[in-house]
């Protein structure tokens, strides 16, 4: 429902600022769940420009019962490798052996599995597909860069001096949120001075779905499945040395990848680019404004040590969405502070819990102090033999609770 207020502004219900997964996603949660709201996403970058994302994701259990519940997980999962099993090493980079110090069995439900890899292309490829289905607006190649708070509305200004009145603004503009900055919100924020490498491999021997994560004094090193003899890899380094490695000549790259990864699966070869990411922690220290949200990497930049930064984001979309369905259906105004701030109080202890415990995980384990390896492999190994609190670890990473917003737990708003 596209309000005209004022003739030579155009509006709508809401704006969403930035076409990545996250604000995909709460696109898609918001007008299937309430067809008659006006939803319009504004991008920065030009339209097709995610068909180049080379990554993949883990994606936990509760995002792909959302995404089925969205229509989306059909076109995913013909693509989707899921993790069968994972197993956790702590060694140095020249130990000959990694002895492996926890396991975990994929399965939460029978047939279900934590959690699949997905190739991020296919992610946004299937979301896009469904946003254009539900007839969502897309305005691209144009930055928001500007925003006027108005009694009733707010005007949000992008390229070329245009603008769109809107009763509810969401920022999902990623870590770097200039939104963020614009709506005057301060975030707690600190570098690591480590950068994730990020390519794809191909190998010789079938993984059979497994994951492992390997502990190296750097920091992290993760295989993760995907389909076929294929696995992605993200690699942590000092950022120095992340630089230097992906400018390095194909042979110097393979040979210290082999020197981490081993050659249990045969012979490795890159594919595609390398890129490498620079690591911090940033937390927004409010959530909502006025007719303001943020979600996803705009709210909460995370260390990749659990893979948990994209699951936390569909959180926020699920959250949000259903705040303002319910609110929407009460005949509540979707953009006062009242309604906005049970989205905040849902979703911002969580947050802060998964970046303490990625903080503390990496500062712990990215570390070769003899005295600090010794302890944490001790309770490495006490976590093995407790099937009970793997279970609950399990659970975890799948996202699973029963405070999760309906469509983490497969249900409809
Ligand atoms: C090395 C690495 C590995 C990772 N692995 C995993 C994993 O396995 N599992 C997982 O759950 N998470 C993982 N993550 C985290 C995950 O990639 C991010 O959490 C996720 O991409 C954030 O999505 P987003 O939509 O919030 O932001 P982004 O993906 O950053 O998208 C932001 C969008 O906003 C747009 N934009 C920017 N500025 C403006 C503006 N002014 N106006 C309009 N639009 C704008 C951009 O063009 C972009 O489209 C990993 C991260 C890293 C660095």
């Amino acid at each position: 429902m596209v309000e005209r207020t004022r003739k030579e502004q155009p509006g709508t219900d809401i704006v969403i600022a930035g076409a990545g997964y996250v604000g995909l996603a709460t696109a898609v949660a918001l007008k299937s769940s309430a067809p008659h709201l006006g939803v319009t996403v504004i991008d920065a970058a030009p339209a097709g420009v995610w068909r180049n994302d080379t990554r993949a994701s883990a994606i936990a259990a509760a995002a792909s019962r959302m995404l089925d519940r969205l229509g989306c997980w059909d076109a995913i999962l013909p693509e989707a490798q899921p993790i069968n099993e994972m197993t956790v090493t702590d060694s140095r980079t020249s130990d000959p052996v990694r002895p492996v110090f926890l396991t975990f069995n994929g399965e939460i439900e029978p047939g279900e599995p934590f959690a699949h890899m997905v190739e991020n292309r296919v992610l946004n490829a299937s979301l896009r597909a469904k946003a254009e289905e539900l007839g969502i607006e897309f305005i691209e190649g144009a930055p928001v860069n500007g925003i006027e708070q108005g009694e009733a509305h707010l005007t949000v200004r992008y390229a070329d001096g245009k603008s769109l009145r809107t009763r509810l603004l969401i920022a999902a503009d990623g870590v770097k949120s200039r939104l963020r900055d614009m709506a005057g919100i301060k975030t707690v924020n600190w570098e690591y001075g480590q950068s994730g490498i990020v390519c794809t491999v191909s190998h010789e021997r079938p993984h059979h779905g497994r994951a492992e994560e390997h502990f190296l004094p750097a920091g992290p090193f993760a295989i993760l499945p995907l389909k076929g003899n294929r696995s992605s890899l993200v690699w942590t380094e000092r950022t120095d040395d992340a630089e230097r490695l992906i400018n390095d000549d194909d042979f110097v790259f393979e040979h210290e990848l082999e020197l981490r990864f081993g050659l249990k699966l045969g012979e490795l070869h890159v594919e595609g680019p390398r890129k490498s990411f620079p690591l911090g922690l940033t937390l927004a220290r409010d959530f909502v404004k006025p007719r303001f949200a943020l979600a996803g990497d705009a709210a909460h930049g995370i260390h990749p040590i659990a893979g948990q930064g994209l699951n936390l984001g569909f959180k926020d979309a699920a959250a949000l969405a259903e705040t303002i369905v319910d609110a929407d259906r009460l005949g509540l105004d979707i953009g006062s502070i009242a309604v906005l701030e049970r989205y905040q109080t849902w979703r911002r202890f969580d947050t802060v819990q998964m970046g303490v415990t990625t903080d503390v995980l990496n500062r712990l384990f990215s570390n070769d102090n003899v005295p600090v390896r010794a302890l944490r492999d001790f309770g490495l190994g006490l976590v093995e033999r407790m099937p009970r609190l793997k279970g609950f670890f399990i659970r975890q990473a799948a996202g699973l609770s029963t405070t999760a917003p309906k469509l983490l737990q497969g249900q409809p708003i």
